[in-house]
């Protein structure tokens, strides 16, 4: 039986890994970033009032589903403002320590990442309170009956929170943010540039209507759309066997043929996930725990990366009993439901 990281592989690129390779493309200044031109045109007046004071900028919060460019902005950030850059991944701080730790080695102006700032355990949370507000760290010392604790004042800097479930922070962590960002899904004209650039750098031949065929099925999603290109470019290069062909439309369809991606950007995942809602549940409403066990796949890439495409695309309809099909899924699987209940194919 195939384990649930083959079923993974298989389906989806819900689990896409950050690698070396989407660094070498990853904008480096404002002016790179393609769209988000609210977010960007805000953050180009913080940025620069915040040097004129010689202060650093205020705290940050970007929301928004994975890959719309949370971490590019908090780099850009640090990069235009000339300051040092640290990350960490909240999961990853286990105990309060952890974090008192990374807080008290910062330099002055230093921006401090925190990614998926929603997952921080509740004691580390409490302890950025203080620091995010009065640059005061307040750390644990001693066991027991000699239990103590220091203070120590921080110097000056900005923290970056990024999370794709904003509705998760809590009210006091969020008023904690002078500075809110919500990051929208990309038109298929900013992926089509976010292509060009890409495309420029990785050096790929291509023509034009071969990066629009991707930019159509990248999930609104630039890491979806760079990945996409990645993976036509190894089709079409195994294809044509010369570095030097540009990737053709049909050679990028043909490609998504063999990905199983329509030409909406659906996965076998995206399909698989709508089928068994039709199927087993007879259209839903359904909560994602017994998806996720039929589909093996774990509840955080069904909630944060499937879903919110297939809402978008009116495919599905949260309700507070749970997730719905609507009549466009039904079309779109080529399903009809029976006056029973039951489905047949028409
Ligand atoms: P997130 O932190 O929201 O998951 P990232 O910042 O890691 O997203 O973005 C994923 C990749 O997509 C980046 O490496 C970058 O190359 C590209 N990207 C994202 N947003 C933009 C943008 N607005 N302009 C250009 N490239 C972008």
């Amino acid at each position: 039986m195939a384990s649930s990281k083959e079923n993974k592989t298989k389906h989806s690129y819900a689990n896409l890994e950050r690698t070396e390779i989407e660094l070498q493309v990853r904008p480096q200044t404002l002016s790179a970033f393609v769209g988000q031109k609210d977010t960007v045109d805000a953050l180009q007046a913080y940025l620069k009032a915040a040097l004129l004071r010689k202060e650093p900028l205020d705290h940050v919060l970007l929301s928004g589903p994975p890959g719309l460019g949370k971490t590019s902005l908090a780099r850009i950030i640090a990069n235009d403002s000339h300051a040092g850059f640290s990350q960490v991944t909240a999961p990853n701080i286990k105990r309060p320590g952890d974090l008192a730790k990374i807080l008290s080695s910062l330099q002055a102006h230093d921006v401090l990442f925190v990614d998926e700032i929603h997952r921080l355990p509740a004691p580390a949370e409490e302890l950025l309170y203080g620091a995010m507000e009065d640059r005061m760290l307040d750390i644990a010392v001693g066991d027991g009956m000699v239990a103590n604790s220091i203070q120590i004042t921080l110097p000056p800097f900005t923290l970056i929170g990024a999370t794709t479930r904003p509705g998760d922070l809590t009210a006091p962590l969020r008023d904690r943010f002078g500075i809110r960002f919500h990051l929208e899904f990309y038109s298929e004209d900013d992926l089509i540039l976010i292509l060009e650039r890409a495309a420029g750098i990785w050096k790929i031949e291509h023509e034009k209507i071969a990066l629009q065929e991707i930019s159509k099925r990248a999930r609104s999603t630039p890491r979806v759309a760079l990945h996409l290109l990645r993976r036509v470019w190894d089709y079409a290069l195994s294809e044509s066997n010369n570095l030097h062909e540009p990737i053709h439309a049909a050679a990028a369809l043909n490609a998504f043929e063999r990905m199983h991606i329509d030409g909406e950007g659906m996965t076998k995942l995206d399909r698989l996930f709508l089928q068994n809602i039709a199927k087993h549940y007879d259209g839903g409403p359904v909560g994602l725990k017994p998806l996720s066990a039929l589909l093996a796949e774990d509840i955080t890439t069904l909630e944060d990366f499937v879903e919110p495409y297939l809402v978008r695309r009116a495919f599905i309809k949260r309700t507070p009993r749970g997730r719905m099909l609507t009549q466009e899924a039904y079309t779109h699987l080529g399903l009809k439901k029976h006056k029973t209940g039951d489905l047949f194919e028409p």
